[in-house]
């Protein structure tokens, strides 16, 4: 059983109230250990931590801050299999995409690392002769960077590599299902020599710390990745002291495969792009427009492969499928699910929860016959559920796919040179995959537009959301 501390200071410590709560296996429903229940009190304190750190963080050079993020990364990559193991036990995912999380984050440090060194300043040409002008970077303060559990390790190596390339130092609370792997991401942190107070890790009440971290006027910044519903309050909340705020929120991806498209790279991203995590990422395909004359080809391929995807424990090697993350997330697969046939949808494989395995399980699905009146194409599924649509022109397919709240990811599938360019460039949304099922890059901007978010995270502006502009006027 794993029993996992808070790190605040450099110190290992419990909650104040002495309280912890337990970790669940999704694909058991055993328990796993116990963390801590930490508050308002915990958080204030991780909060005075990353305070006292932050000037003499921010007071080395780049190339110093650089070199620890360098160390953690190698450290994560010698610890692959256990923080692997870690993600796969408190989450679900199989193993493999697990390991390949763990490399995607050490490579989000390393990316940070080498950004470190340019933070470039602008001397700026005055209009006055007396005077010279310059514009300098600098960190924005100590961040506060709250996270999901759908990527429990990568989404804060995203947050906390730019965080600390920057100058900045932190307080992180990891979502409630997933703390163990950033508790033991901190004590890789810790023995890389990152300084006492650089990196702190609050875990417990969701409200209390986000309270606390929100109305604490020495947190300058708050990044947050996860629902639009909570990003939305803590926007308001962030309004009062008007902290910076970056949001990677929630999405309803459309996927696109025109008549023209190569049909075998087309199924085999509709299904990569819907079934990753079980569909639980941000930016799943959570809707797919097939063009009519290719749709009963697609649509045959398509239920092949679905139907060769194999649901089980994560930590079993032929798992292609792991579970859902709790029973209530289940409950809302089989919601969008039910309601859709209710309304007239059709299920072609799949379309229940499968009661032979004992943890959070549902079976890969495809829909068709939907329509825009159902919550499953209006509502972030999270789950294993591809509900497809026909559609006959270039224009209605994009009407639609920008008929949606949310901006953050799109997908299309065509050979045809001139549709590559003006497809992308009238989706209204922040990623874009085109004959492209993953396109997450370390060296790429990631982030929504409309209710998907706000900022940018990785790609070669990534420190920019972690910066505060300074600018000087020198009268000679
Ligand atoms: P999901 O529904 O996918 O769990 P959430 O937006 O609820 O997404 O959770 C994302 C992160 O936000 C988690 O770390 C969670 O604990 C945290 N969170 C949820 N509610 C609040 C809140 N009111 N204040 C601060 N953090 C919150």
């Amino acid at each position: 059983m794993n029993q996992w501390l808070m790190y605040v200071n450099g110190q290992w410590v419990q909650s104040t109230s002495g309280r912890t709560y337990s970790l669940i296996n999704p694909a058991t429903r055993a328990v796993t250990g116990t963390a801590q229940q930490g508050g308002i009190a915990d958080a204030r304190a991780a909060i005075a931590a990353a305070q006292g750190a932050y000037k003499g963080w921010a007071g080395l050079t780049a190339k110093e801050r650089a070199a620890y993020l360098s160390k953690l990364a190698d450290s994560m990559e010698q610890c692959k299999e256990e923080l692997a193991g870690l993600i796969t036990l408190e989450m679900g995912k199989p193993l493999a995409e697990a390991r390949g999380e763990v490399a995607l984050a050490a490579e989000y440090l390393r990316w940070s690392a080498g950004e470190a060194v340019r933070v470039y300043g602008k001397v700026i040409p005055s209009s006055s002769p007396d005077k010279r002008l310059l514009s300098v970077r600098q960190p924005v303060g100590p961040v506060a960077a709250i996270t999901p559990w759908n990527f429990p390790l990568s989404m804060a190596a995203r947050k906390i590599g730019p965080a600390l390339a920057a100058g900045c130092t932190l307080v992180l609370k990891p979502a409630e299902q997933t703390p163990g792997v950033m508790v033991r991401f901190m004590e890789l942190a810790h023995e890389a020599g990152i300084p006492a107070g650089v990196l702190n890790l609050v875990t417990g009440h969701p409200q209390e710390i986000g309270e606390e971290l929100l109305s604490n006027p020495a947190i300058r910044k708050i990044t947050f990745t996860g629902s639009t519903a909570v990003g939305k309050q803590l926007m308001k909340a962030a309004t009062e002291q008007v902290k910076r705020v970056s949001m990677e929120l929630g999405g309803h991806a459309p996927l696109i495969v025109f008549e023209d498209a190569d049909l075998d790279i087309a199924v085999a991203g509709a299904v990569s792009s819907k079934f990753r995590n079980a569909g639980q990422t941000c930016i799943c395909a959570n809707r797919i427009y097939v063009q009519r004359s290719v749709a009963a080809e697609f649509l045959e391929r398509f239920k092949q492969a679905v139907e060769q995807l194999v649901v089980g424990d994560g930590f079993e090697k032929e798992s292609a499928i792991g579970p859902l993350i709790s029973e209530k997330a289940l409950n809302k697969v089989r919601l969008q699910v039910d309601e859709a046939v209710e309304k007239g949808a059709q299920i072609v494989t799949g379309g229940k929860a499968i009661s032979r395995l004992p943890g959070y399980f549902y079976e890969p699905t495809i829909l068709t016959a939907v329509n825009d009146t159902m919550l499953i194409m209006q509502e972030e599924t999270f789950g294993p559920v591809a509900p497809v649509c026909l559609f006959d022109t270039e224009e209605e397919v994009i009407e639609q796919a920008n008929h949606a709240v949310y901006g953050l990811a799109a997908y299309y599938y065509t050979r045809d040179l001139g549709r590559m360019f003006r497809i992308y460039e009238s989706l209204e949304y922040g990623i874009i995959g085109c004959n492209d099922a993953v396109p997450t890059a370390v060296e790429g901007p990631f982030g929504g537009m409309k209710e998907s978010g706000i900022g940018r995270e990785g790609g070669p502006d990534s420190l920019a959301d972690f910066l505060e502009t300074k600018f000087v006027s020198i009268r000679m």
